[in-house]
């Protein structure tokens, strides 16, 4: 098996930035690099959106221009087809957070569908990423169940209306052979969110894995739930698709759990959350004649883990059960050094009106920013690629 990638060979890494975008990133990172500038950033994004002032062009020309391809859909397929370049597949997001009408969410899940169909016609491995948020109120998720038990007409309509926007993704994701990418969000819908995207499992993943959920590694009942999952799935019949992810919202979810007076869902270590990560891991790749598994990371130990796995259980098929995901701007040597080495390696790629992605780009942001971060690791290596360049 060809198992021999190196993942820090930065020339392959940054092959598909020329001098001028190398330099111009560096810069950028070095800008959010420094937490106080990151905090002005925050401000800014804040009054952004507040009092549509007109500093959009701040935002725009730093990390935006760093972790999102473009503002529509048209400025995101030129890097799809530059990735493609590299053999590097698209995992097409459209990002649009914040925005709770009624109205947005109609047009969120018409971009979606809009989505599902471009990408199926222009890449051989089409995915999306959705964010279900965007399809209704989360305060009004966060008060619903999943049992039919409610009396009021109105919120019974709502949420059967949430769950028809859902299956209508994965209906026509599956007509196209497209994956579907579900994230995960905050825990305080996520739980009714887990339970409608394993119904669109079992429904839909009958013979081939094209829908995913998506499972926070930092969360402590994680691996119980994906033990659950491969019970559920060998018991029905149905193929599991698991992103596999740390989490993204540690700070507000202990915040949430320190107010309600309750003990925090999220590990109290960042070894804790490595260890259920790489525990998942390794229970998705031995299973994986039911279990695709994507592994959305920059953990480099954790991408070297199932690198191992895959050779160790003899994964012939990984190009088609094993995926790995970094965010567009992050981690380019692991991105393109696992597509140099023939494994299936992709990006997830977010479009979107600057304002509406604001969220995700503090999200970014404050990651980066901070000391346990990854930008001193993202600018060690390129700047070993422009020293390399130089020589
Ligand atoms: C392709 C892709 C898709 C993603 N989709 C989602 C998604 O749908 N939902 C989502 O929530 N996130 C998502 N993320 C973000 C992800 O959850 C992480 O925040 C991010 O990738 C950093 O984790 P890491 O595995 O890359 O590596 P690392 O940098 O090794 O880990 C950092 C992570 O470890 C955890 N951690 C850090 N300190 C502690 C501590 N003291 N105690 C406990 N845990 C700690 C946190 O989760 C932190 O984000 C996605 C990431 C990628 C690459």
């Amino acid at each position: 098996m060809e198992n021999s990638v190196d993942l820090n060979n930065v020339k392959v890494a940054f092959s598909h930035k020329n001098d001028g975008e190398l330099r111009k990133t560096i810069f950028i990172y070095r800008l959010i690099q420094r937490p106080f500038l990151v905090v002005i950033l925050s401000k800014v994004a804040g009054w952004i959106l507040k009092y549509k002032i007109p500093l959009k062009f701040l935002l725009k020309n730093t990390v935006f221009k760093i972790f999102c391809a473009g503002q529509n859909r048209k400025e995101a397929q030129i890097t799809m087809n530059k990735l493609k370049e590299h053999n590097v597949n698209t995992v097409l997001d459209y990002v649009a957070e914040g925005d709770n009408s009624e109205a947005s969410f109609k047009i969120n899940l018409e971009t979606i569908l809009e989505n599902i169909r471009f990408v199926s016609l222009e890449n051989k491995e089409p995915f999306v990423g959705v964010k279900l948020s965007g399809l209704e109120d989360v305060d009004f998720i966060k008060t619903v169940g999943y049992s039919d038990s409610s009396s009021d007409a109105e919120e019974k309509r709502r949420k059967e209306q949430f769950i028809e926007r859902v299956n209508e993704i994965c209906a026509l994701a599956v007509s196209k052979n497209v994956k579907v990418y579900f994230d995960a969000e905050e825990k305080s819908t996520q739980d009714f969110y887990d339970l409608i995207v394993e119904e669109m499992m079992r429904k839909y993943n009958k013979t081939n894995s094209l829908i995913y959920t998506t499972l926070q590694m930092y969360m402590k009942d994680r691996v119980a739930y994906l033990e659950y999952l491969v019970e559920d799935a060998k018991e029905k019949e149905y193929l599991i698709g698991v992103k596999l992810v740390r989490g993204a919202y540690m700070e507000k979810e202990r915040k949430y759990a320190e107010i309600a007076g309750v003990k925090s869902p999220v590990f109290e270590t960042k070894i804790q959350t490595d260890y259920s990560f790489n525990q998942a891991v390794t229970i998705c790749l031995k299973e994986y004649a039911i279990v695709a598994t994507c592994l959305a990371t920059h953990n480099q130990q954790s991408v070297e883990l199932a690198l191992k796995l895959i050779e160790q259980n003899n994964i012939i098929n990984h190009y088609e059960r094993v995926f790995f995901s970094q965010l567009y701007g992050m981690s380019d040597n692991l991105t393109f050094n696992l597509a140099k080495g023939h494994y299936n390696s992709s990006k997830y790629v977010p479009y979107g009106e600057v304002e509406k992605a604001i969220p995700y780009l503090l999200r970014r942001a404050e990651e980066n920013s901070s000391i346990e971060g990854q930008t001193s690791r993202e600018l060690e290596l390129l700047t070993q690629e422009k020293s390399r360049r130089k020589k």
